[in-house]
């Protein structure tokens, strides 16, 4: 029999539809999926995220056998296993002498760079097919950049809306704005008690593997117990059902809210599947769109969940690849200090903080603002080193892969990029928290104090930032507030809560 194709299915390319795997013959062509140590520990990686990804590969390993297809499994704990892509490919292509590789283009810079070396590293012809599995090409994003000067999400959300039809009449947008955001900012009232999400309790090969990786990575931070992250394409859509019937009509009014013991509110809880490619994001966006059309949830909520699949996450993609690799050594803030150890402890002290730290280390998972507006914006004021929180963001959240991660940290949360991503820092003192969360009334610090030692930290921290960065700041339009604040303010007060900033951090975050 003559040898086919080796097709390569990376963990994050579990999609029945993948590039790689179109025109496969059963009969002549392997696939070939590889669990290697580096993937592993090139960050480390919270250990429910090791899990889903293992998990949902010997799964999607399963279901293509099944279906008649060879498949070379390469296993963690594999004796001959040599636990990097380029070395286990190149054993692979000695045990079957395929007549090429081919694979689809990989989430992130560093797996790229390793591919293009391959052709000439193993003597066969290797195809890298384009990533078929978002709404926008590469090259549709590229053409839409070009000659910008600036990148800002709302149009190229606005283009990909009429590209895709989604939620449009016509030429227009439906209910005639093409963004309901001013609407979806309130706090969560405490008769309004959001339903859970749907959880997959762990079946016999998920807990084998949850066994395999406890043994492996004990040291990893976080929580394996409570794993309840879909595992397979069917469980992904379960769990987008669930979330468009219970969730959706209320997600748009609540997006922004933080909670006490809500650690999920009526957010959809489905980054994993579709970073993973367990779930399509047009089916996503299509199932939203039908509710509303409905009449089952309004258009704020439906229009808001549609933008950040339609909007942000295939903004941050074409960006990422856009810039990359100069994009993740940009530092515009200057930015060296260390990251606290309480973001691997969730002993901060600041109620705040603690429950988005403790809810990542036990589920893996924190919701948007949590990311945002409180770990992000803590390490944007603090200036935490990109480099440092990046890898914590990197490694610690189930839904992370480099193409989501970096743009989304980097230039959305610490504006390590100067304004690429966004017209300003999203910085915000203790009062935008007070006003989005009941976190402040259980906090042993006070959200209206600014100096002394039971002041909110958020709050001298915030200021010191803008003092900082003043001369920085004084050319963009939309920090003007802000400074005029800043000059108004008396010269003791202001001394008073640097003097406090430079004690926290010292003590938190100190300089190199
Ligand atoms: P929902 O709030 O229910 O939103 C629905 C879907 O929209 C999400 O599943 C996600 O696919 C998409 N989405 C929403 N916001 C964004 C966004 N800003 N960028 C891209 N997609 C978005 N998302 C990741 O998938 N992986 C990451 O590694 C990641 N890192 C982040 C780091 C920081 C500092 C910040 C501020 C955000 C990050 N995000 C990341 C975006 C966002 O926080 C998560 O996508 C979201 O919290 C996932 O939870 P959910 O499925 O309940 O989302
Ligand atoms: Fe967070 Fe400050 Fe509120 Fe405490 S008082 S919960 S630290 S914002």
């Amino acid at each position: 029999m003559t040898k086919g194709a080796l097709r390569l299915v990376l963990g994050d390319q579990l999609s029945e539809g993948l590039s790689a795997l179109e025109g496969l013959d059963a009969a002549r062509d392997v696939v070939l999926m590889l669990e290697v140590r580096d993937e592993c520990t090139y960050v480390p990686h919270h250990p429910q995220k090791i899990v889903l990804i293992l998990s949902a590969m010997r799964h999607f390993a399963e279901a293509l056998r099944a279906r008649g297809v060879t498949v070379d499994y390469v296993a963690l704990d594999d004796p001959a296993n040599t636990h990097s892509f380029t070395s286990e490919v190149a054993r692979a292509v000695a045990r079957h002498k395929p007549e090429g590789v081919i694979a689809t283009h990989p989430g992130e810079w560093r797996v790229l760079e390793a591919m293009r070396g391959w052709e000439d590293a193993l003597g066969v012809p290797v195809e890298i097919r384009d990533d078929t599995r978002f709404l926008a090409s590469l090259e549709f994003f590229r053409r839409w950049a070009h000659g910008k000067k600036a990148l800002r999400m709302e149009f190229f959300y606005r283009e990909m809306r009429r590209a895709s039809g989604l939620l449009m009449e016509g030429d227009a947008p439906a209910g005639g704005e093409w963004n309901f955001d001013a609407e979806n900012r309130k706090r969560l009232p405490r008769d309004v008690i959001p339903p859970p999400p749907k959880r997959f309790p762990p079946d016999a090969l998920t807990r084998e593997v949850m066994a395999l990786v406890g043994r492996e990575f004990p040291r990893h931070f976080g929580s394996l117990d409570g794993f309840a992250w879909p595992v397979t394409a069917e469980q992904a859509g379960q769990a987008l059902d669930a979330f468009i019937t219970q969730r959706l009509p209320r997600f748009g009014d609540y997006q922004d809210a933080m909670a006490e013991g809500e650690a999920t509110l009526f957010h959809a809880l489905i980054s994993t599947s579709l970073n993973l490619g367990l779930l399509d994001p047009r089916d996503a966006c299509d199932a939203a769109e039908a509710s509303y059309r409905r009449g089952d949830a309004p258009l704020n909520a439906v229009e808001g969940f549609v933008r950040q699949i339609l909007g942000w996450r295939e903004y941050v993609r074409g960006l990422y690849w856009l810039r990359m690799p100069g994009y993740a050594k940009l530092n515009a803030l200057e930015a060296r200090r260390a990251l606290p150890e309480f973001y691997w402890t969730g002993q901060s002290g600041m109620r705040c903080m603690d429950a988005a730290l403790t809810q990542t280390r036990d589920m893996a998972y924190a919701h948007h603002i949590q990311r945002l507006m409180v770990t992000g914006n803590f390490a944007l004021l603090a200036g935490v080193a990109p480099d440092a929180i990046n890898e914590w963001y990197l490694a610690v959240y189930a839904d992370a892969y480099e193409w989501v991660e970096l743009p989304n940290t980097h230039g959305m949360a610490i504006h390590a990029d100067g304004g690429v991503m966004a017209s300003k820092p999203y910085a915000a003192s203790g009062a935008y928290i007070n006003r989005m969360s009941d976190h402040c009334g259980k906090c042993r610090f006070d959200v209206k104090g600014s100096t002394g030692e039971g002041a909110c930290p958020f709050n001298y921290l915030y200021w010191d930032f803008i003092a900082r960065h003043e001369r920085r700041f004084a050319s963009n339009p939309r920090m003007s507030m802000p400074l005029a604040n800043l000059r108004k303010m008396e010269g003791a007060k202001l001394q008073a809560m640097q003097a406090e900033a430079k004690r926290f951090l010292d003590k938190h975050a100190p300089l190199p």
